[in-house]
């Protein structure tokens, strides 16, 4: 029995990674509730890969689904949805052409801040970085992931007494290129402004910014060798083939509720508890043992372009939401003064949908007052394979949303 399951995790292991021919990538909006059953019994019966919302589970009427669906289905999808008068768009007629197309950067080898890095070329530039920046960046070893990888953090700022903290975020879900590509610009500016930029070199000498680039580093791994759409932890789960548990279900925030499942091969399994998984449990210990000092938790992903805040798990407002979504509106006015990129924002359960378990809403309840999920480019054009061409205008103007809410936490945390 052992053998034949080793031999079997062993060919899984060196298969070729899974190809995406042909599979489209639909926009439906359903109109109505049948619409939603529809969608919903469909994905019941095969495989639909859900970008936008995380899940069929939280599917609403009027509100657009994202949803990849193989070659085989995808005509009798197109003919269903026909049949029935739900409006659809195919946003990717074709996920395997865009997925080479996203990579567009002349560069291949070697660490580029405009293209996507995969995880040991992350590994060695965070060291380098730190070790050519002594005086204003630090890597330290967080926690170790489900596989057995180190999860580095960053810390980058001043050396100073007494400094407040933001804590950012990248690579949640493996999948998400775009943001741990933010969380390697973010530190490339730092390191670059200070003593040139006068507003990010007062940022840098009074606050700490702790910038964690790659959370799911399993996740990511798989993402570049195996299965580009992976999205969750790559944990084993008992008594089920399905693997992983979705890290921003696994948080302590209403856990398990909704927007979550308890089934395993689910997108949105919440684990078997909160912090169940290493990756999870690594950024909580870390966060509990320096909340007196980090004031803001600012956690990137895409896409949808949106700012949101607590709270994601119930409609009733947060304590501090005329603050929040005040800032927020600045936020993202800053960020399209820049390129003219249009966001949405407010609280997560009113602004998308609920769900519970997310780190933002966990870090708010735990004391973090200024808390936020960034959903980065694009709308749905390209989703989860944006191209390299646009990480550049993506990180310069979140670097805009950032600083101005850091600006916000100098002043007032
Ligand atoms: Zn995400």
């Amino acid at each position: 029995m052992w053998t034949v399951l080793i031999v079997a995790s062993i060919a899984l292991a060196s298969a070729e990674p899974v190809t995406f021919h042909g599979d489209k990538v639909f926009r439906a909006v359903p109109q109505n509730d049948e619409h939603v059953e529809l969608i919903k019994s469909l994905a019941s019966y095969t495989k639909l890969d859900f970008w936008l919302p995380d899940s069929e589970l939280l599917l609403e009427v009027g509100k657009a689904a994202d949803f990849r669906a193989g070659y085989d289905v995808a005509y009798d999808i197109q003919a269903l949805f026909v049949q029935n008068n739900l409006p659809y768009e195919i946003m990717i007629d074709d996920l395997q052409v865009a997925m080479e197309r996203q990579l567009n950067n002349n560069i291949r080898s070697g660490h580029s801040y405009e293209k996507y890095n995969e995880l040991e070329t992350i590994y060695a530039w965070s060291a380098n970085i730190a070790a050519q920046n002594p005086d204003l960046v630090s890597r330290s070893q967080i926690g170790t992931s489900f596989e057995g990888r180190p999860i580095y953090l960053l810390k980058v700022g001043k050396p100073g007494a007494n400094k407040n903290a933001v804590f950012i975020d990248c690579g949640f879900h493996a999948r998400e290129w775009v943001s741990p590509a933010f969380c390697q610009w973010f530190v490339k500016e730092a390191v670059n402004s200070y003593g040139s930029d006068a507003e990010f070199t007062n940022l840098l000498d009074n606050l700490d910014f702790y910038v964690l680039p790659v959370l799911n580093v399993d996740g990511y791994k798989y993402s570049w060798t195996s299965d580009r759409m992976w999205r969750k932890t790559r944990s084993v789960n008992q008594n089920t083939f399905c693997t992983g548990t979705d890290p921003n279900r696994n948080f302590a925030a209403n856990w398990g509720t909704n927007g979550a499942t308890s089934s395993p091969c689910s997108e949105v399994y919440c684990g078997t508890i909160p912090e169940s998984e290493s990756e999870t449990r690594a950024l909580g210990d870390f966060i509990r043992s320096n909340l007196s000092s980090i004031k803001a938790y600012l956690t990137v992903h895409s896409y949808s372009q949106m700012l949101l805040f607590p709270y994601s798990y119930k409609h009733a407002p947060a304590k501090d939401y005329d603050e929040l979504m005040s800032l927020a509106e600045g936020a993202v006015n800053a960020l399209s003064s820049l390129y003219g990129t249009v966001y949405t924002y407010g609280p997560g359960g009113k602004t998308i949908y609920l769900s519970s378990g997310g780190s933002d809403d966990w870090a708010y309840d735990t004391g973090i007052k200024y808390s936020f999920t960034f959903e980065l480019r694009d709308t749905g054009k390209y989703g989860f394979v944006l191209p390299e061409s646009e990480i550049k205008e993506t990180c310069e103007e979140t670097m805009l949303a950032v600083k101005y809410i850091s600006n916000h936490v100098l002043n007032n945390a």
